[in-house]
C-alpha cells in the first residue's frame, strides 16, 4: 500500500482522519478551556482571507460594519420566548464582577459583588442588536438599516470538534430591519445567495440551498434558509443559515417607525451568519490522505519556493535565485489579492520540508536547485494531483501562466467535489431502500456510507423526529429546485400522504 502523510486514512477512520489533518497543517489545537480552540497562524490566515472576501461581498450588498458588547442582560434575552428557549440550555453567564481570595487560599467570586442581573454571553446579537435598532430606527427613512458584525459568541456545545462545532467561534453576523416584509425576505435570500456565491466560487463546495423545515430553524425566526455542502463522509454540513425574522424580533424590542403614511409600524428584521465552521467544512471537503488541500483564492501563500541548496557550489545564488522570483510573483494579483509566496530557506531536509508544505496544502510547490537553475526553470508540483506528479517548467512559462494554473486547480477542486455529491446523492421512493442507504454495510467501517437522499415527506414533524430517532438522519433543507431535476408533487415515502416536494436528508455535522 502507498504510504500517506497523514495516518489514519479517510477510509481507516474519517473522524480521526480529520483531527490529524488540522494537526499536521498547523491550523489549531484544542486549549485548556473546554470545548474551546486556539487558532493557530495558518489557520487564523485562512479565516482572514475568508473574513476579506465575505466582508467586500457584504460592503458591495450595501452593509456597513458595527460593533456591539459581548454581553446581554438577562432581561434583553427573555423579551422573545422563542429564542430563549432555544439558547437557554447553552449560555455562560456572569454573575459577579470581582475575586476574593476564599478560606482556603483559591479565589472565589466576592459575594458583595453580585451583579443585580447577570450576563449572558452572546450567544447570538439578536437581542443587543435590536435594542439599538429600536433607538436608531425611528422614521421610514431610516430604513433599511443594513448591519454587519464580526465577532465571537459562546454556545456551551456538548460534543465539540475543532473548526466544526466549538464552544466559543468567530463569526459575522448580519443584523437587517427594513419597512416591508417583501424587503425582509429579499434581504435574507440576497445573502443566501451571496453565501452560496462564496462557497462555489472561493472554497469551491459545491452547496444545496433551501429552507430549513419547522423543526430545524432559528429559535424566534419565521424561515431559516440554509446552504449545505457534502462532506467526503457523506455527511451534510450546515454551512450557514439566514434568517427572515418576520416581526418577532421587532415586537419583542420595539423597533418601531413612523411610516410615509403617517402610521406607527413595526419594522421586519433579519438575521444571517458564517462562522468558522466554514473552515472545517473546507478541510473536510477538499483535504486528501496527504493532508489539507486549499482551495488556491482562500489559501494563505499561493505558492512555496524550495530551494534545494545541498548540492549546489554556491547554495546563496540558489537561494538567491528564489528569492527573485518571488519578488517577481509578488507583484502578480490573483482575484483581487497579491500572490502570497513563501521561501522555505530553513535547514531541513528537503524531503522533510516538501511533505510540510504538502501537509499544509500550499496550491504550488516549487523545487529549485543548481541544475534547475541552470536551465532556468522551477520544478513544479500542484497540490490537487499526486505527490510524485511533477514537472519541470521554464521560469518565465511559470511567471506568466501562474494564475492560469491556479484557476485550473480550484475548477478542478470544485469538480471533484461536486463528481463526490453526485455520485452520493440519490432519490428514494421507498421507506426500505431508504433506511438501507442509511445503514453502515460494513461494521468496520461505519463512518462512510449513506449521502444524501431525496424523498417526498408529508411535513409531519413527528415523523421526521423518527427517522432521526432511527438513524441519526434530519431534513438538511427543502431544496428551491430538485436537485436531480425531478420537480413536483409526491406522497410521502414513510406515511403516503400527500407531499408538495421532495426535501433533502442525510446524516450531518
Ligand atoms: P445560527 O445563528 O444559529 O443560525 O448560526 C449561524 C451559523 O453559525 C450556523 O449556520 C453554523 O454554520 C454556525 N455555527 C453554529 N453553531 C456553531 C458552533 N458551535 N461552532 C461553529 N459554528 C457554529
Amino acid at each position: 500500500m502507498a504510504k500517506t502523510a497523514i495516518t489514519p486514512t479517510r477510509q481507516e477512520n474519517y473522524p480521526e482522519w480529520y483531527q490529524q489533518v488540522v494537526r499536521a497543517a498547523d491550523m489549531a489545537e484544542s486549549s485548556p478551556v473546554r470545548g474551546c480552540m486556539v487558532i493557530k497562524p495558518w489557520g487564523y490566515a485562512l479565516w482572514e482571507n475568508i473574513q476579506r472576501t465575505l466582508d467586500d461581498m457584504f460592503k458591495a450588498t450595501g452593509h456597513r460594519n458595527a460593533y456591539f458588547p459581548l454581553f446581554i442582560p438577562k432581561s434583553f434575552l427573555e423579551k422573545e420566548a422563542e429564542h430563549v428557549e432555544g439558547f437557554a440550555k447553552e449560555c455562560a453567564v456572569v454573575t459577579h464582577h470581582r475575586l476574593i481570595e476564599g478560606a482556603d487560599g483559591g479565589l472565589i467570586p466576592d459575594p458583595d459583588a453580585k451583579l443585580d442581573e447577570p450576563l449572558i454571553v452572546r450567544p447570538t446579537s439578536e437581542m443587543i442588536i435590536g435594542d439599538a435598532f429600536s433607538r436608531w430606527v425611528e422614521s421610514y427613512r431610516d430604513l433599511p438599516l443594513l448591519i454587519n458584525q464580526w465577532a465571537n459568541v459562546v454556545r456551551w456545545e456538548l460534543r465539540t470538534r475543532l473548526f466544526l462545532r466549538t464552544s466559543e467561534f468567530l463569526w459575522q453576523e448580519g443584523h437587517t430591519a427594513h419597512a416591508t416584509k417583501e424587503e425582509a425576505v429579499e434581504e435574507t435570500l440576497k445573502m443566501l445567495d451571496v453565501y452560496v456565491d462564496f462557497a462555489e466560487n472561493w472554497m469551491a463546495l459545491p452547496v444545496i440551498k433551501g429552507k430549513k423545515s419547522e423543526g430545524e430553524k432559528f429559535p424566534g425566526a419565521v424561515d431559516t434558509y440554509t446552504f449545505e455542502p457534502m462532506m467526503q463522509d457523506r455527511k451534510a454540513l450546515q454551512a450557514g443559515t439566514s434568517h427572515f425574522l418576520g416581526q418577532n424580533f421587532a415586537k419583542a424590542q420595539d423597533i418601531e417607525f413612523l411610516d410615509a403614511d403617517g402610521e406607527r409600524k413595526h419594522a421586519w428584521t433579519t438575521s444571517w451568519g458564517v462562522s468558522t465552521r466554514l473552515i472545517g467544512g473546507l478541510i473536510m471537503a477538499h483535504a486528501d490522505d496527504d493532508g489539507l488541500v486549499l482551495p488556491p483564492k482562500l489559501a494563505p501563500a499561493h505558492v512555496v519556493i524550495l530551494p534545494i541548496t545541498f548540492k549546489a557550489d554556491d547554495p546563496q545564488k540558489v537561494i538567491d535565485y528564489c528569492n527573485n522570483l518571488a519578488t517577481e510573483l509578488r507583484q502578480l494579483y490573483y482575484h483581487g489579492r497579491r500572490i502570497e509566496v513563501e521561501v522555505d530557506t530553513r535547514d531541513l531536509r528537503g524531503g522533510d520540508k516538501n511533505w510540510e508544505w504538502v501537509k499544509k496544502g500550499v496550491p504550488i510547490r516549487l523545487e529549485v536547485g543548481p541544475r534547475d537553475m541552470a536551465d532556468d526553470a522551477v520544478f513544479m508540483a500542484r497540490r490537487d494531483k499526486s505527490p510524485k506528479e511533477k514537472q519541470s517548467v521554464p521560469r518565465q512559462q511559470f511567471v506568466e501562466q501562474l494564475t492560469q494554473y491556479l484557476d485550473e486547480m480550484q475548477q478542478a477542486l470544485f469538480d471533484r467535489a461536486k463528481a463526490h455529491r453526485d455520485e452520493h446523492m440519490r432519490g428514494f421512493k421507498d421507506r426500505e431502500k431508504f433506511y438501507k442507504f442509511f445503514t453502515p454495510k460494513n461494521k468496520e467501517q461505519p463512518e462512510i456510507h449513506g449521502g444524501f437522499a431525496l424523498a417526498h415527506w408529508c411535513g409531519d414533524e413527528d415523523v421526521a423526529a423518527k427517522v432521526q430517532k432511527d438513524l441519526g438522519v434530519t431534513i438538511r433543507c427543502i431544496p428551491f429546485t430538485d436537485p436531480l431535476g425531478e420537480e413536483g408533487e409526491g406522497r410521502c415515502i414513510f406515511t403516503g400522504k400527500p407531499s408538495p416536494k421532495r426535501v433533502v436528508w442525510a446524516k450531518s455535522y
